[in-house]
């Protein structure tokens, strides 16, 4: 097979020279610039980077690589993804299990959140929202350091009789540092000692203008016990996801991010995905973070099983050879070999991450001792 430079390949990507050669270091293939790569591993990197490869022909085995961007007329209108945050307590999923009309809180250990949960909700005219319920703002910003930025707005709860607490503030700019548009729910305002003025008014201190104080924030006033406004808080973030509009390509090898993973024991490992573009279908062979599989079975948020899941539709997979990470990508392949390779690179790169931040670990430890 031809070879190619790390530099021109670098050059065809339009991608960092550097960055290729670091990458090839973390595969343990310690290279310079203008060294040659076999078409492996050159294949490799080029999916590595997110760029898909045209074979001119069967024979021809020159790598041509192009953005893997998909072209304006292959683009459709998809469900907004919502990630709900604020302080505990405050009634996020009480507000989420409110929005979806079954009872989220009654299943969780003690009231606590354990887990991340996608949900997609359809309101009465058809159209579709899909909630993340995080289970702390780490996850957020652990989610968007590795690549996984899947959320499109934030809506932020806080509870009309507590005002803004510490993880308000944290919610406000982990949301401000990502650069998403906020909702603010001001919650619990069935209670008495609610006071939605004093939030409003609490907020600008945080920099945060809603409307009703001369600013662009939408705020709304609801209770997720009394189902106060419900209808006007699934407007507003209608009303937002316009404002963005928000696109995928259906039609094409699915992508997606791993929301949760856990090991059920009867159906193996499990992994909650939520689809960004493509559409995942029962049979497709993928690879998520180092795992890799075939697609068994689709089940959606009502656990019914599905045979296919477009953008924005989280969905549990199930056929992987093991169980993936929250935040790690999911990709479809076209062939197992392929699905392997991939896998294996990955898992060389996470096993290369473990090694060079085991000192920085054991150092913290002894000063946490000291
Ligand atoms: P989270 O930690 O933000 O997910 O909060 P939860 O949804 O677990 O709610 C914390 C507590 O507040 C629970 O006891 C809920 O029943 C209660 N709660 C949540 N929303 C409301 C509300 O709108 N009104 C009232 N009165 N209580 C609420
Ligand atoms: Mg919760």
């Amino acid at each position: 097979p031809e070879a190619i430079t790390v530099a021109e390949l670098a050059n065809r990507m339009a991608e960092r020279t550097a960055d290729l050669v670091k990458s090839l270091f973390k595969m343990g293939t310690p290279v310079t610039s203008n060294q040659v790569i076999d078409q492996d591993t050159a294949e490799l990197l080029v999916s590595e980077f997110g760029h898909n490869i045209r074979r001119v022909s069967e024979s021809d085995v020159d790598i041509v690589t192009e953005v893997d961007v998909d072209e304006d007329e292959t683009l459709q209108p998809r469900a907004p993804v919502v990630t709900i945050m604020g302080h505990v307590d405050h009634g996020k999923t009480s507000l989420l299990d409110a929005l979806r009309g079954t009872d989220v809180v009654a299943g969780e250990a003690g009231g606590i959140t354990q887990h991340i949960g996608a949900y997609m909700v359809t309101q009465k005219d058809g159209s579709q929202i899909t909630f993340l319920d995080t289970p702390g703002h780490e996850a957020f910003s652990a989610m968007r350091a590795r690549g996984a930025d899947v959320t499109d707005i934030v809506v932020i709860v806080v509870a009309g009789d507590d005002g803004i607490r510490p993880q308000t503030i944290e919610a406000i700019n982990h949301t401000k540092a990502a650069n998403k548009p906020m909702i603010v729910a001001i919650n619990k305002m069935d209670k008495p000692g609610s006071n939605a003025q004093k939030v409003r008014e609490a907020l600008l201190q945080y920099d945060v203008q809603v409307e009703a104080m001369g600013g662009e924030v939408q705020d709304v006033e609801v209770s997720a016990t009394s189902k106060l406004n419900l209808d006007e808080l699934i407007e507003k973030i209608q009303l937002q996801a316009e404002i963005l509009e928000l696109t995928a390509n259906p039609d094409r090898p699915a992508e997606g991010v791993v929301v949760e993973a856990q090991l059920d024991k009867g159906r193996g490992p499990v992994a909650t995905v939520l689809v960004r573009r493509g559409t995942l279908k029962t049979g497709d062979i993928f690879v998520v973070g180092p795992e890799s599989g075939k697609v068994r079975a689709l089940v959606d948020d009502k656990g019914k099983q599905i045979k296919s899941a477009g953008p924005s539709v989280p969905v549990e997979i199930l056929g992987i050879s093991g169980v993936p990470s929250a935040a790690d990508q999911l990709t479809v392949v076209e062939n197992e070999a392929r699905a392997r390779e991939v896998a294996a690179y990955r898992a060389s790169v996470i096993q290369q991450k473990r090694t060079t931040s085991a000192p920085a670990s054991l150092e913290s430890m002894f000063s946490a001792l000291r």
